[in-house]
């Protein structure tokens, strides 16, 4: 009965306060598990607010559209991508999402001579459950307030006071980036084997190793053909809370008696890029809002240090378990400057798998089995790895 009541004032309030209310006739949600786009078309441009929540962990969005309705007879068809469900109260709308998401951008689209009608279109990207939390709570605050100008005090004591965060499932999260893609061939063999298409096979392959252990959440890159730029590739990683980054390559030398793997972590000279580029991409530190800056200094020194030896530890995990899949070059860790490598809070290697300048390198990674036998030692030293991590974790 009270909510019946309740609702009943809402509409009465709408009606009253809108009488030219927006009508909204169709609402759509369309792409994947990690870009997911909300449209709502409408006669007239619409205002919106949108929260992120987490109810009884399922992670959730509050799209409001203050002085809009949806109409009665409005085109709903059935929601892909990261939406599962929503639900509509008057001009509030609210998203079911599968995994964590954040809104990415929102755009106000006029009428055009294909649609004529105005469109509110809000871009959502997956991103780790952290990430959702530190968002969420920042928005509970400010959907208070914001509910309490809007429709006084009534709906406001609906609000948990303390903000639900969304428990993540305990599977560690494993990038494996293919390198080159598209128009960036990378290096290619004599015979005419591109690196773009050997890496993105044998990225699949260890994805396809991992994956037998139902232990790992893994994520590709790139799985088909196509160029992404080093920073959405490191951006990537961090929205899906990568535990670890792996960036595979095949590599190329004027000589061509040099052959084997070899396995790089940041070195000196790319630690000093490591605040700007972080500063420039938007990449965050997962320290919280409200922390001083001497100690979110040290908090933020100490991410970039572990960062930093875990990589070193995984490289060294992984060089032997390459030397019993096939050659590794001499002193087969060693450390450069690349770009991928660069994210203050994602331990990383890049892994050059062979050279495709070598007839017997190219010829092993170029076989269905000579880039499994790779992939299952990627597989041994990623399983050590996180053994190991485990056993820090017990202990602590
Ligand atoms: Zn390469």
């Amino acid at each position: 009965m009270l909510i019946r009541h309740v609702l009943l004032l809402v509409s009465a309030c709408l009606c009253a306060a809108y009488s030219h209310a927006a009508e909204i006739s169709a609402i759509s949600v369309s792409g994947d598990a990690q870009h997911t786009r909300i449209v709502f078309s409408s006669d007239e441009p619409v205002d919106h607010e949108a929260f992120l929540f987490a109810d009884e962990n399922t992670p959730k969005i509050d799209v409001r559209l203050p002085g809009s309705r949806v109409a009665l007879d409005a085109d709903t068809p059935p929601t892909q991508g990261g939406v599962d469900s929503y639900e509509i109260r008057g001009s509030e709308i609210i998203f079911s999402l599968n995994t964590p998401m954040m809104v990415s951008r929102t755009l106000d689209l006029s009428p055009t001579s294909v649609e004529p009608r105005y469109r509110l279109v809000v871009d959502l990207v997956r991103v780790a459950p952290v990430r959702f939390n530190m968002a969420a709570e920042q928005d509970a605050e400010t959907r208070r307030t914001y509910i309490a100008s809007r429709e006084g005090q009534a709906e406001q004591a609906s609000l948990p006071e303390e903000t639900p965060a969304y428990a993540a499932p305990e599977k560690y999260v494993v990038v494996i980036d293919p390198g080159h893609g598209g128009r960036d061939p990378g290096a290619s063999s004599h015979a005419g084997q591109y690196e773009k298409s050997i890496v993105l096979k044998a990225s699949q392959a260890i994805k396809a190793v991992l994956e037998r252990s139902g232990r790992y959440t893994v994520h590709l890159t790139r799985n088909d053909d196509r160029y992404i730029e080093h920073e959405d590739r490191v951006s990537m990683a961090r929205n899906w809370g990568a535990d670890l980054f792996i960036s595979v390559h095949a590599d190329a030398a004027a000589n061509s008696g040099v052959s084997g793997a070899t396995v790089y972590t940041l070195s000196a000279r790319g630690e000093r890029r490591v605040d700007g580029t972080a500063r420039s991409n938007g990449w965050d530190l997962p320290i919280e809002d409200g922390t001083s800056q001497e100690v979110s200094g040290i908090l933020a020194d100490l991410i970039k240090r572990e960062t930093k030896s875990n990589s070193s530890i995984f490289a060294e995990m992984l060089t032997p378990e390459l030397a019993k899949a096939g050659p590794i070059v001499r002193n087969s860790h060693r450390r450069e400057n690349f770009f991928v490598l660069l994210a203050p809070d994602v331990p990383a290697v890049l892994l050059e798998i062979g050279f495709l300048t070598n007839r017997s390198d190219a010829a092993r990674l170029g076989t269905q089995a000579g880039r499994q036998r790779t992939a299952e030692a990627v597989g041994r030293a990623i399983d050590a790895y996180f053994d190991r991590r485990d056993v820090l974790y017990a202990a602590n």
